[in-house]
């Protein structure tokens, strides 16, 4: 007989899934009620309300893809994009090249932007791309890369699309929850994120808006879009303004709980705040690695306070050190992905495990793991220096 299923108690400070509180766990294991039942459909539309919050923007057309953020990339995609379209795809990470994954399928030619794995997309570039194919339609790229660690300048890039006549697409699975995004003001036509990074909900839901320019060019299109489950024309009827919803799909009744649960506490919070505590963690656990002897892995400038790429140290065991973390602590980091896999570890501090405990458990756990390898470090050094920073709030 096979036994029912219990998971340890782990710490996640991984690339995603963050941490689930047990606020949020609590929501998810409510009694499952209808998805056209009427406390449910009022459900949603709190849901779309506080999405709204979270994304900073008014369009009508925001609400959770019962799907993960993939699918959230996939449906601005094939939303937007239609056969024989030109689109700019900007590349600095793995994300990029889903992307144009993506725009070749929907039949359309990618014009590849490419940055090195560890910066930010270039503005110049990108200007020279619009300059070089004037009828590109559409600029996509990744505002968070969770591969690398870096942020991108999303309102330059967004101000970009809009002076060529071009909508933008961005990715923002690990932006949302974590640091400044504002749709409606940055002029972001199609944006997606995901559930289980800085909103630290359960995996599986991926949050999407489109603007009002975004919404006419999917109402003016001439093919059909080739995903039916992703089709936002037909999705508008379940999710849409109307009182009267059409059944589409069911809903993950349950996993939408858990989201109305996770975005209530976001709106507690306050987005301001959120950020703040996300750049505070982030500080005192960069100043910790580096009293260490280790070094970032990206500038300064460009750091995602939620994602946090190290440098491993030359001659160790990098495989070995997370089996390690997760055996003997119970602790997630991410390995290096791509053109960074054993070069680098991702530390994340997404949402909910963005707190003072983690970045002390962390750096406690990594040093005991190296020192046991032989690595030269000043030991005794991160917390001290992890402390400096929480004590000077
Ligand atoms: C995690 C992630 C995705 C994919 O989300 P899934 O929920 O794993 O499908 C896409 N883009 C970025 C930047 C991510 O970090």
């Amino acid at each position: 007989m096979t036994s029912s299923f219990f998971p340890p108690h782990r710490t996640l400070m991984g690339p995603g899934p963050s941490d689930v509180s047990a606020r949020v766990l609590g929501a998810l294991s409510r009694p499952t009620i209808g998805h056209l039942d009427p406390l449910f459909v009022q459900l949603m539309d709190e849901i779309k309300g506080l999405l709204q919050y979270a994304f900073q923007t008014e369009n009508a057309l925001t609400l959770p893809v019962s799907a993960p953020g993939s699918a959230g990339m996939e449906a601005c995609f094939v939303n937007l994009v239609s056969p024989g379209d030109k689109v700019i795809v900007c590349q600095n990470g793995v994300f990029g090249g889903r992307m144009q994954e993506n725009v070749e399928r929907c039949g359309a030619t990618a014009i590849m932007v490419q940055d090195e794995w560890g910066h930010p997309v270039s503005l110049d570039k990108v200007a020279q791309a619009f300059a070089d194919h004037p009828d590109a339609s559409l600029l996509a790229f990744v505002h968070a890369e969770t591969s690398t660690g870096v942020r991108s300048d999303a309102e330059a890039l967004c101000a970009l699309a809009r002076e060529h006549n071009a909508l933008s697409i961005v990715d923002a699975v690990t932006s949302l929850g974590g640091i400044e995004l504002k749709v409606d003001e940055w002029g972001a036509d199609a944006v997606y994120s995901g559930t289980q990074k800085c909103l630290s909900c359960v995996p599986g839901i991926s949050p999407v808006t489109f603007s009002p320019a975004a919404v006419e060019r999917i109402q003016g299109r001439e093919h059909k879009v080739q995903s039916w489950f992703l089709d936002m024309k037909l999705v508008m009827g379940y999710w849409g303004g109307s009182s009267k919803r059409a059944y589409h799909h069911t809903a993950p009744v349950n996993d939408l709980y858990a989201l109305h649960e996770s975005l209530v506490m976001l709106q507690e919070e306050g987005l301001e705040a959120a950020f703040a505590r996300h750049l505070h963690n982030h500080r005192a656990l960069v100043a910790g690695l580096e009293a260490m002897g280790l070094s970032m892995a990206v500038a300064e400038a460009y750091r995602l306070p939620q994602l946090n790429a190290v440098n491993i140290p030359e001659g160790v065991d990098d495989a070995g050190v997370r089996t390690t973390l997760l055996n003997d602590f119970n602790l997630e980091i991410g390995a290096g992905l791509g053109a960074l896999a054993g070069k680098t570890w991702r530390i994340g501090l997404m949402g909910f495990a963005s707190n003072e405990r983690n970045v002390l458990a962390c750096l406690t756990a990594l040093e005991a793991v190296l020192a046991a390898q032989g690595v030269d470090l000043n030991r005794g050094a991160a917390l001290a220096a992890a402390g400096e920073v929480f004590s000077g709030r």
